[in-house]
């Protein structure tokens, strides 16, 4: 149905995207601090482009946006990071309240990857 010639054109398009979007977000963290409604406003960019193009972002990324509002989510500016059990991480967006959770640890990895009881054997 698409006009638009299948390939090249639109997976340069989406690593452009990509990388525009990275640099919103890794701007965005930077000035969280100091103009917390413009990191707002590059956050929420980044998202549209990520929902436009079909993006998905890492860790890395990802830790910036609230589950529940999904807008920008930052430690000291408007999240509370607390450790809960079993070692999960727990920010708490100051906006909608929304406990975004983490699990961390070197061994929940392993689990995953079966590696766990292969080492216990
Ligand atoms: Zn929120």
């Amino acid at each position: 149905m698409s006009a638009r010639p299948p390939g090249v054109k639109r997976r340069e398009a989406k690593k452009e995207a990509a990388k525009i979007a990275e640099s919103l977000i890794e701007s965005a963290a930077a000035t969280a601090v100091r103009d917390p409604e413009l990191a707002k406003s590059q956050t929420a960019l980044a998202r549209r482009i990520s929902l436009k193009f079909n993006l998905r972002f890492d860790w890395r990324l990802k830790r910036f946006f609230c589950h529940g509002c999904k807008s920008l989510l930052y430690p000291g500016v408007n999240a509370r990071v607390r450790l809960g059990p079993n070692k999960t991480l727990l920010m708490t967006c100051t906006e909608c309240h929304h406990v975004n959770r983490k699990k961390l640890g070197a061994r929940l990895n392993m689990e995953r990857r079966g590696l766990r009881n292969s080492l216990r054997a």
